[in-house]
């Protein structure tokens, strides 16, 4: 606990430093011969050392050398004199206070991983810096690129006391309204904002807000919370993304190029989308765009996934497949996959749809060559191959959309789970459901075989979210089915 004063002199100073090196302050940068935060800084250490030390010297020399001149004084003289000499030891004092010696301990640094909303505004706030400081220790290029969710960000210097408080978009209303909704003095948000005038307009410039007992956060205009499902994310991965609204909004979203099927309801909203097996891992960018507010916009981290890989030989008839007919299978079934109901269908954490299995044949994302060729393919599902005739089951509730024989897939089953989420099993030897059919998850919707284009009795189950393949296995480990459900306000029935 004694260090304590060492970090509060050091806030004081920072404090100070941010108030003499803000833009448009009467002691601009030029007025003070300190060029970063650091610098200016360790030049109040400095001068308040000077300072302290040089009057310690002067005041015990004149305390000394003129001990006896009071008595030679008359009594106005005398209390004068009195006067001067208490107010001495006073700031003598007050500097014996303010500057202990462990000011001098070395500044701890800081490596923060990013989550939704650090954005560097909020990040400069949350650690009482200048944003120039933290922007000058993590160089990019891009000055208007956020920082990288689920990467490691540097924060030099920090006083390691973090502050707490709300990071607010703002347009009509300004800071009056804010001062009124958060009991404030539109002058003290004002000053504190760098804002010139407290009724001049933000025009969406993020505010910062001494509320709360949160790390202040820049979230997208109308939003109070913002959560992503996995940091960093993996190709392949079924991803989502879950807020809660300050008001129901109309909100496009995007992860790089790809449109994310986003939902809202009262003052929830639930993003769902994958990406693929084959999608580049990087830096992209997530991009939320509220109906009337402005693009908010930052990275979101994705690592390479691992992968297995097939070599798969066709001679013969399968060699000789007929790719006309594969075309319109695919096309016919994914005019369906397409699709998405406003709302989830399951309400519980999502199964296999087989029990009995002799093995996992193969992992979904498996990259596949054919006689020899280039890996130019991947498993789209997983394989459990299985005796003829295993009974198959959904592996949630949802509405059956298909049920029939198909060229490629042979006996087909495909379950739609709301959201844009289908599962479907196929190569079935039995179909034992209809179309419009609704499903209790563990429900038998068919029977193991090798009918369509297949080789053995297997079961080939695939997940799609807005059209791409997901990891079904992957789906079931994340628990991303319950993590939705929770997130959209509605329970998540665990046997
Ligand atoms: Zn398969």
């Amino acid at each position: 606990m004694h260090q304590q004063p060492a970090v509060n002199f050091l806030a004081a100073d920072l404090s100070l430093c941010q108030w003499i090196r803000k833009p448009g302050s009467t002691y601009s940068k030029s007025s003070f011969p300190a060029t970063s935060m650091t610098h200016c800084v360790i030049s109040f250490t400095i001068t308040w050392r000077i300072m302290s030390v040089k009057t310690t010297i002067t005041g015990a020399f004149d305390i000394l050398l003129t001990a006896e001149a009071p008595l030679m004084m008359n009594k106005y003289q005398r209390a004068g004199y009195l006067f001067r000499i208490s107010i001495r030891l006073l700031w003598l004092v007050f500097l014996a206070l303010i500057n202990p010696v462990v000011a001098q301990e070395e500044l701890p640094i800081i490596n923060h991983i990013v989550q939704p909303g650090d954005t560097w505004p909020a990040l400069a706030w949350r650690f009482g810096m200048d944003e120039s400081d933290i922007r000058s220790a993590n160089f990019h290029i891009n000055a208007q690129r956020q920082p990288v969710i689920g990467s490691g960000v540097i924060i030099p210097n920090s006083t390691g006391v973090e502050r707490t408080g709300k990071m607010l978009n703002v347009n009509n209303g300004g800071l009056l309204q804010q001062a009124i909704i958060h009991n404030s003095n539109v002058w003290l948000l004002s000053l504190l904002n760098d804002h010139s005038h407290p009724y001049r307009p933000l025009l969406y410039r993020p505010i910062f807000i001494p509320v709360g007992q949160d790390p202040p956060r820049q979230y997208p205009e109308g939003f109070s919370s913002l959560e992503l499902s996995s940091i960093p994310s993996q190709p392949g991965q079924g991803l989502a993304i879950r807020a809660q609204l300050k008001e129901e909004l109309v909100i496009k979203t995007s992860y790089f190029h790809l449109p994310v099927n986003t939902f809202v309801k009262d003052h929830r909203l639930i993003g769902i989308f994958g990406t693929g097996a084959f999608f580049k891992e990087g830096d992209h960018e997530l991009s939320i765009l509220p109906e009337n507010g402005p693009l908010w916009s930052q990275p979101w981290r994705m690592v390479p996934g691992e992968w297995t890989f097939e070599d798969i030989t066709l001679t013969g008839e399968a060699a000789a497949i007929d790719a006309e007919s594969i075309k319109l299978e695919r096309e016919r079934l994914a005019a369906i996959w397409n699709q998405a109901q406003g709302l989830p269908l399951w309400n519980s954490p999502f199964q296999q749809p087989i029990e009995e299995y002799l093995s996992n044949s193969s992992d979904y994302g498996a990259r596949r060559s054919y006689n020899g060729g280039p890996y130019q393919s991947y498993h789209e599902g997983v394989d459990f191959s299985a005796y003829g005739g295993t009974p198959v089951y959904s592996p949630a509730e949802g509405t059956i959309v298909l049920a029939e024989r198909l060229f490629v897939r042979g006996g087909a089953v495909l379950i739609d789970h709301g959201f844009g989420i289908f599962s479907g099993v196929y190569h079935l030897s039995e179909v034992l459901v209809q179309p419009g059919q609704d499903v209790d998850k563990g429900e038998m919707v068919g029977k193991v075989g090798s009918t369509g284009l297949s080789t053995g009795n297997h079961l080939h189950w695939d997940m799609l979210i807005g059209g791409t393949w997901i990891d079904a296995e992957e789906w079931l480990v994340s628990n991303l089915a319950c993590w939705i459900l929770d997130g959209w306000d509605q329970p998540c029935l665990v046997e």
